[in-house]
């Protein structure tokens, strides 16, 4: 049976021959007032807005990030909480400096260069660095090259592969160019690596990301930049025709010591299973490029939406749910991992959690990390989403902020929105709010709150 409230406006009276019977409203009608209410009522859009157009980016460490912590604690506290706190949480401060500068110099025609530094390099040397570049497909082919590459700006150019029809797939399989290739190519004497952006289509905007030395000592630690598509076509063209052109990087960025941040965190207690704990969220951090508003203060919003669709439904789940804002998934993923390590700490018994950080695009389904008991069991839902053109449920991965979650048993989900764009706008200076549609994210925020509904009603296969 459903459990519903005193006020539900969902019960309602059937006669039928004379005789008056009361219905329970099914799990097709909170459904349908689920998007309904999502879709004639939300405040996500509006909270988008805010983001990004009142705060703009939003940086581990910098103001930004702080002024959002507050503007969405004080959001949470209007949407009937029991408890909105703050999480303390220490995470990386590293800042991008001076504009980078970047150009191709073949022979004495001079091109320049659409770039960025990666979060988490070092600066070049003042002057910068003017240097023959060596073009690489990999990390493969750079180990093969060895001391080949000694003296050379390593180029990594192996594009997004177009075939996949979920993009996510092909951003796997390129992003270790931009995670491990400074790092790699520093064993071998390089002088700096610039990586194809991570980009599925050709266009000028050079994508941010964050890059990884390791474990290498500091004195080997090298420049690490991203050049847009175009510019990386171009260069490996250039180079085909003169491989002793020179390129030259100029950026001054920095890591400054750790700072003090906070994962947001709005709880209501379940009505039945208190200590049943069942998790959404995104992450407030962005890179500082652009306002993030794909990455991911769509999911954010879409998060705090869910809260505030129960509340205009009228609906108190039965176990307690709380929304996360986490801090610092972009680069270092502290806020996931203090979650977690305070969960473990307090003993806390998440039963699920679904993150939204692919964007705010049209949703199509969720990627789901569950057994098999579970997920037989979601699969039975699909009919219940197929008005909302929701169709793919899949065995996959689910969220970087949620992973880290260990609770037994816990099933975990990440949203799929469509991911045809996505990768137009990740990481880079176009990432604004005019790229997310208002119906498209609160489709999503509107998906994400049924599947919690579901879950909420009816429980997890123990
Ligand atoms: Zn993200």
């Amino acid at each position: 049976m459903h459990q519903i409230t005193k006020k539900s406006v969902f019960v309602f009276a059937l006669v039928l021959h004379g005789i008056l019977f009361f219905a329970q409203p099914n799990d097709q009608q909170i459904i349908k007032s689920i998007y309904k209410s999502s879709l004639t009522n939300s405040q996500c859009y509006s909270w988008l807005d805010y983001l990004s157009n009142s705060i703009g980016s939003r940086l581990s460490g910098s103001a930004n990030a702080e002024e959002a912590v507050l503007y969405t604690k004080a959001q949470l506290e209007t949407l009937g909480f029991d408890r909105v706190y703050l999480q303390e949480v220490m995470v990386p401060k590293w800042v991008r400096g001076t504009k980078e500068s970047a150009y191709l110099l073949d022979n004495k025609t001079k091109i320049s260069i659409p770039v960025c530094a990666l979060g988490g390099s070092i600066a070049t040397p003042k002057n910068g660095i003017l240097a023959e570049v060596i073009e690489v497909n990999g990390i493969k082919e750079l180990e093969a090259l060895g001391e080949k590459i000694r003296g050379k700006i390593v180029f990594f150019n192996r594009p997004m592969e177009q075939e996949n029809v979920e993009t996510f797939k092909s951003y796997g399989a390129c992003v270790d160019q931009r995670f491990d290739g400074a790092k790699e190519a520093s064993k071998y004497g390089a002088l700096a690596t610039i990586v194809r952006s991570m980009n599925m289509r050709l266009d000028d905007f050079p994508h941010t990301g964050v890059q990884s030395y390791g474990a290498i000592p500091k004195s080997q630690y090298i420049p690490a930049a991203s050049i847009s598509t175009n510019a990386a076509e171009l260069l490996s063209k250039s180079l085909k025709k003169n491989p002793h052109l020179k390129f030259f990087l100029k950026q001054s960025c920095q890591t400054l010591d750790d700072v003090l941040s906070y994962n947001v965190i709005g709880e209501i207690k379940g009505s039945v299973h208190p200590e049943n704990i069942m998790v959404v969220g995104g992450h407030l951090d962005s890179w500082d490029l652009a306002d993030g508003s794909q990455d991911d203060g769509a999911g954010v919003v879409q998060s705090m939406e869910v809260m505030n669709i129960f509340k205009n439904i009228d609906y108190k789940p039965k176990n307690t749910l709380r929304v996360v804002l986490f801090m610092n998934e972009e680069n270092g993923g502290k806020g996931g991992k203090k979650y977690e390590e305070l969960a473990q700490a307090n003993k806390e018994n998440h039963i699920f959690a679904l993150e939204s950080d692919s964007g705010g695009f049209s949703p199509r389904g969720f990627s789901l990390e569950s057994d098999e008991a579970n997920f037989t069991k979601i699969l039975s839902w699909k009919p219940l989403f197929e008005p909302y053109l929701i169709h793919s449920f899949s065995m996959g991965h689910s969220g970087s902020d949620i992973s880290p979650l260990t609770s037994k048993g816990i099933i975990k989900a990440g949203l799929r929105p469509d991911s045809q764009r996505y990768f137009d706008y990740h990481h880079a200076a176009n990432d604004t709010f005019d790229g997310v549609n208002k119906r498209e994210l609160e489709l999503g925020a509107a998906t994400m709150a049924s599947l919690i509904y579901l879950i909420d009603q009816n429980g997890i296969v123990k």
